[in-house]
């Protein structure tokens, strides 16, 4: 019993992702008791099956590049490619960090209910038959993907899929411009399959900025990837061994695996929301207040489950900064301004702030300056790849309103430029920064 409260528990979790055990380890740690319910493996999208696993095969295909630009530096080496040995070492590592995130909760004072978690009052979720109660309940149960409702769709693999395929296709179709499917597209490409991306827009990676995006499609391009845009993915079937899909364009593309990347929900199924009287919007993400609080007041919600970010490091801060204000007398709340994200492609993308088409609407005045040049690291080689580095000002005040950057370590670079544009840097005061040289960073202390 948590000290004289009537129920088991201070908090009852629901999903052990990024933003439900950050919010129970802060809450245990003020010595608060805490339960979280867990139907998977603990740890999450984000370290089962999505960002950790994802960066780890971008790595393995950054190794391509690295791989032909080493003869100029003198490097002469035949390297051959084992997808099994890579998926084996990748499985290993997902599961020491899910080995890691248990014994975390547990030295942290978490109890662990592995089971489907069901609210059945304002204080109370039933778990594999038993029930549990609690002052607050925080639902963090994340999104999975989906895809559109096609003939034949039962044929597509989704992000899950790709992470676990036993065997390299040969051919792989993509439907999709957005996050996962030019990260995988670049994967994939780069570790020798035939990718064929199909986007129903012009270029990908709509809502970035429209230079960035136009740069990068036509990187993921000269990398070998075959874009098609303004074309959409209408049935597929299968055909021997293969998959055929038919396009919106007429064409019809013959590939062994096609993954279907367009986008992600919520996860509300079973949850028990309506009984209880979470509301929930049309697009089945819970609604919340600035204090992460639904309609019912005692119970919660942070991260994919009810906001429109879909990044981890939003869960996490949501979730830390919920535990310190229900039980440390906390008063901070998350910003949701300049929230930098990077795309893992090859080429790489880092954002942060507005685009140029934002900054027009939010400024009476903008300076854009832009660099693009070839990075030292590939200078003697044969790699052709450029970097590309725009930058938006607000004239009223000189403030860094927008960076964006597509090219080599991209997002390393931007994420220190963040924390500067958080603090309100100005052009001038990048002006006086002294570059590291030569770095690829140092192009943004020098843009003129
Ligand atoms: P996104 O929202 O990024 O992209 C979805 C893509 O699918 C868009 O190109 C969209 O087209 C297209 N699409 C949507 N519906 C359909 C449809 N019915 N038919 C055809 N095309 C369709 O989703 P993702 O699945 O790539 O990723 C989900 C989220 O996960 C991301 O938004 C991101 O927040 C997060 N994520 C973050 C990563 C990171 O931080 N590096 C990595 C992976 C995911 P259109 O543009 O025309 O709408």
């Amino acid at each position: 019993m948590a000290n004289d409260s009537p129920y088991d528990y201070d908090l009852i979790v629901i999903g052990a992702g990024s933003g439900g055990v950050r919010a129970a380890r802060v809450a245990a740690g003020l010595g608060r008791k805490v339960a979280i319910i867990e139907e998977d493996k603990v740890g999450g999208t984000c370290v089962i099956r999505g960002c950790v696993p994802k960066k780890l095969l971008a790595y393995a295909a950054a190794y391509r590049k690295s791989l032909q630009a080493a003869p100029a530096f003198g490097w002469d080496m035949q390297a051959q490619f084992d997808w099994s040995t890579l998926k084996a070492n990748k499985d290993a590592e997902v599961d020491r960090l899910n080995r890691i995130y248990l014994r975390l909760l547990a030295d942290s004072g978490v109890e662990l209910y592995q089971g489907h978690g069901r609210l059945t009052g304002a204080h109370s979720v039933t778990v594999n038959g038993e029930t549990l109660t609690a002052g607050h309940i925080l639902i963090a149960t994340g999104s999975h993907n989906v895809c559109p409702d096609i003939p034949g769709i039962e044929l597509a693999i989704d992000s899950d899929g790709a992470l676990s395929l036993e065997r390299l296709p040969q051919r792989m179709a993509i439907k999709g411009g957005g996050y996962i499917a030019v990260e995988f597209a670049s994967i994939f490409n780069a570790l020798g399959v035939e990718v064929y991306l199909v986007y129903r827009g012009n270029p990908v990676l709509r809502g970035f900025d429209m230079d960035i995006r136009i740069f990068a499609q036509k990187a993921f391009s000269a990398n070998g990837i075959q874009v098609i845009n303004n074309a959409d993915v209408m049935a597929v079937r299968q055909v021997d061994e293969y998959k055929e899909l038919s396009l919106s364009n007429g064409e019809i593309l013959t590939v062994d695996a096609f993954l279907c990347a367009t986008g992600r929900r919520p996860n509300t199924r079973d949850l028990g929301l309506h009984e209880v009287g979470v509301a929930v919007a049309e697009d089945g993400k819970i609604l919340v207040n600035r204090e992460q609080q639904t309609s019912v007041a005692s119970i919660y919600a942070v991260g994919d489950v009810c906001n429109d970010y879909n990044l981890t490091p939003v869960a996490i801060k949501e979730g830390h900064l919920l535990a310190e204000r229900l039980f440390a007398g906390g008063s901070r709340y998350p910003e949701y301004d300049n929230v930098p994200t990077a795309v893992f492609s090859i080429l790489e993308i880092a954002t942060c702030g507005f685009t140029e088409e934002q900054a027009k609407a939010h400024c009476s005045d903008i300076a854009v300056y832009t660099s693009t040049f070839r990075p030292m690291k590939y200078a003697m080689s044969t790699v052709e790849e450029k970097t590309f580095i725009k930058m938006i000002v607000d004239k009223a005040n000189d403030k860094v309103v927008g960076l964006h950057i597509a090219g080599a370590d991209a997002a390393e670079i931007l994420q220190g430029f963040a924390a500067a544009m958080k603090a309100g840097i100005t052009k001038e005061r990048l002006d006086a920064t002294i570059g590291i040289h030569p770095t690829s960073a140092e192009e943004i202390v020098t843009l003129r």
